[in-house]
């Protein structure tokens, strides 16, 4: 699970802030979050293919999180990526959706998927869950929990006492139990299970109920950190948005492992401010900058 981040801005970019995008990658899937406008070129700068991305998810149709759709569904299309790329967004931006999807002309080369979403289970496999909680902004918006299950993997130092290897393990992994010279095994008891891992995402919102069951325990969380709460906290308050502070807080409460703070406020021109005002709250604070990447372990 890694997250590289495209941009970091809000409303306004600056010269070392590229309005949002997050590339988050997990199992063999690259999940763009919120492209604004120039997420294609931060790609470039990054140096990652466009062509990664087999999802895009949507918090809210403010254009600081949307601008950069078009762009990116006709990269991809140009690209003419095999797979079939999936856009999810809050029900309720339908007719924002179908305007950006119509902005410009051009050749459409492959497969997209609108999911509009309420609030709830977003999809479920045996390996994953994804999950949205309608936060509160000044339109609809959703936060997105990603829950890796437990899983089993192979225990190297019981197959090893079993004496299993070779085409024996991809049998036992295939069919549960296998039997070998005499005795039979389980995959189970030749195995291990891995914690349950959980990433968050949490742009824009002010402060909310949702936010508690949307980032408890998780592993990263990323969240927006708008204002400070020396100089906004009433003008965060105000157009619902979030302070460094209360961000922090929210993470120290609720067992949270990794707090990265993005969306920042075009006033801060040096976002080292934003540490100051976390450090004493939570400790595992990160302050991203463009082009930073985060293992969310
Ligand atoms: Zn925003
Ligand atoms: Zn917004």
């Amino acid at each position: 699970m890694k997250l590289t981040i495209l941009g970091t801005a809000s409303q306004l970019p600056t010269r070392t802030r590229n309005q949002n995008g997050y590339l988050f990658e997990w199992f063999e899937e690259g999940i763009l979050f919120d492209p604004g406008e120039g997420t294609q070129r931060q790609f470039t700068h990054a140096g990652i293919s466009p062509g990664k991305v087999h999802r895009i998810f949507i918090s809210h149709f403010h254009g600081d999180h949307c601008l950069g759709l078009p762009g990116m569904m006709q990269r991809l299309s140009l690209m003419e990526v095999p797979q079939t790329v999936r856009i999810f967004y809050p029900a309720e931006g339908e007719e924002y959706f179908r305007s950006l999807c119509r902005s410009s002309r051009y050749t459409q080369r492959i497969e997209f998927e609108a999911r509009p979403l309420k609030e709830g289970l977003v999809e479920e496999t045996e390996r994953y869950r994804i999950e949205a909680y309608a936060l509160k902004h000044s339109t609809p918006v959703l936060g997105y929990r990603f829950i890796r299950k437990p899983q089993w993997r192979f225990d190297r130092a019981k197959l090893e006492a079993a004496g299993l290897k070779g085409p024996v393990v991809g049998k036992l992994e295939a069919q549960g139990s296998v039997s070998c010279r005499g005795k039979h095994f389980t995959r189970q008891e030749l195995s291990y299970r891995t914690p349950e891992k959980v990433f968050a995402y949490a742009l824009d919102t002010g402060k909310c109920e949702n936010i508690t069951p949307l980032i408890r325990n998780a592993d990263g969380l990323l969240m927006e950190a708008t204002y400070l709460d020396s100089a906004e906290q009433a003008l965060a308050e105000k157009v619902m948005h979030m302070t460094a502070e209360q961000a922090a807080v929210y993470a120290r409460d609720n067992g949270v492992k990794q707090l990265i703070l993005t969306h920042y406020s075009e006033r801060y021109k040096d976002p080292a401010i934003y540490e100051k005002a976390v450090e004493k709250i939570f400790k595992n604070t990160h302050i991203a900058h463009d082009f930073d990447v985060f293992d969310i372990l």
